[in-house]
């Protein structure tokens, strides 16, 4: 072992700023007129909330957005003094923090007459985005509940207590652009938008578009897009790559080889011994599992060592999973080596996705706490903080 490999990092998940700022870049100018908000919710997708927040926010993203007030106040306590909408909530969220904070709020229904009590405590009034279910079935006001919301929003304004400054719904299947749910839906937002205005609010923030309806809707802009996975540098398409979308893949998994050694053949692998090697063999140990984040149900997945790509033997461990590289490798040799799981040099997270019969948002966003993330931009520029 050298001394540059024990000052380096051992199992890292690198970010790359500067392709967050070339993604946001990227889909702020194709959704312009409209505004960009960068999603950043579940630590920006694994990357980091703050340091994503502030690359975005250097890029041309107008506004942030998170699923909870815990999230949106923590970036504020990072000092993000941007428009900032959360939407998902309980009965435990903190909406008194949250209006005190100028977090924009949605509301499906529910939580109307319980902001307007905090916004009276907060002797402030709250800003509301209304959420409308226009298809997909999950949070949001449906068209029936719609009027009634607008009659308790009409009184709660004239109160002072909150006021309507947006209105918004979520895509169910604009990741698949030729089926026309996507076309009903915007129809139905549409309507929401008429019902809405007609009721006297004046609406500053009209969206529906995530990443995919950002990329092939046009017509989904409105006023502002939610970017999530694009901001990543991931496609969410299942027919286009990143680079088919002009976007760069942000994180970069890897982890030094914690052993390697020579195998006899028919050596079982890992827990279950459901991989046996076929002749003599190396095997490499991988300090990279399920507790980091990389799910037990990757088989066969991409590794890439010195160039050369390699694949998972075996079950994926807590701690570890192992790799057959055949008998030619010297394993002294691989012994410290980086594999790099995803990202620069290495494979592609989509087949990572593939290897664990999930989508790319599920692999980058789950990679757990217990693996640094460290923070680069560009090649050469390396911002260790
Ligand atoms: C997560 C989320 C987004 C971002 O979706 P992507 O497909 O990652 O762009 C947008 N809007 C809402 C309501 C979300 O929950």
């Amino acid at each position: 072992m050298t001394a540059e490999s024990r000052e380096g990092f051992e199992r890292v998940a690198e970010i790359d700023l500067s392709h967050i700022r070339h993604n946001v870049k990227r889909l702020a100018e194709l959704a312009a007129p409209a505004k960009l908000m960068a999603v950043v919710k579940a630590d920006a997708y694994g990357h980091g909330a703050v340091p994503v927040a502030k690359a975005a926010l250097e890029s041309g993203a107008a506004w942030l957005g998170t699923a909870h007030v815990r999230e949106a106040l923590a970036l504020r306590e990072h000092g993000i003094d941007v428009a900032l909408l959360a939407w998902l909530h309980t009965a435990d969220t903190p909406f008194e923090a949250a209006i005190e904070a100028d977090i924009d709020l949605g509301v499906s229904g529910w939580e109307l007459p319980v902001i307007a009590e905090a916004a009276e405590k907060a002797a402030k009034t709250a800003r509301i985005h209304l959420k409308v279910d226009t298809g997909l079935g999950r949070n949001g006001a449906t068209m029936e509940r719609l009027p009634s919301l607008l009659v308790e929003a009409q009184q709660l304004q004239s109160e002072g207590k909150i006021r309507v400054v947006g209105i918004f719904s979520h895509l169910a299947v604009a990741d698949e652009p030729d089926r026309t749910e996507t076309d009903d839906q915007i129809q139905v937002f549409r309507e929401a938008i008429a019902l809405t205005e007609a009721a006297g609010f004046h609406l500053e923030a009209r969206h529906i578009a995530n990443t995919p309806g950002t990329l092939s809707r046009p017509d989904a802009h409105f006023d502002l897009v939610r970017c999530g996975i694009g901001i990543y540098g991931l496609s969410p398409f299942a027919d286009q790559s990143s680079e088919d979308l002009g976007l760069k893949p942000a994180m970069t998994l890897k982890a030094r080889v914690a052993n390697a050694k020579r195998v006899p053949a028919h050596q079982g692998v890992s827990y279950g011994l459901s991989y046996q090697t076929n002749e003599e063999s190396i095997l490499v140990d991988v300090p990279l599992g399920y507790a980091d984040g990389i799910p037990r149900s990757a088989t066969y997945a991409p590794v890439m060592i010195n160039g050369n790509e390699f694949r998972s033997a075996g079950r994926i461990a807590m701690d570890q999973f192992m790799m057959d590289v055949g008998p030619d490798q010297d394993p002294e040799a691989l012994i410290g080596q980086y594999a790099i799981l995803f990202g620069e040099n290495g494979p592609h997270v989509d087949e990572w996705a593939a290897a664990c019969n999930t989508i790319n948002y599920e692999i980058v966003t789950r990679i757990s706490g217990r693996v640094p993330r460290r923070y680069i931009d560009g090649a050469w520029g390396r911002t260790d903080d």
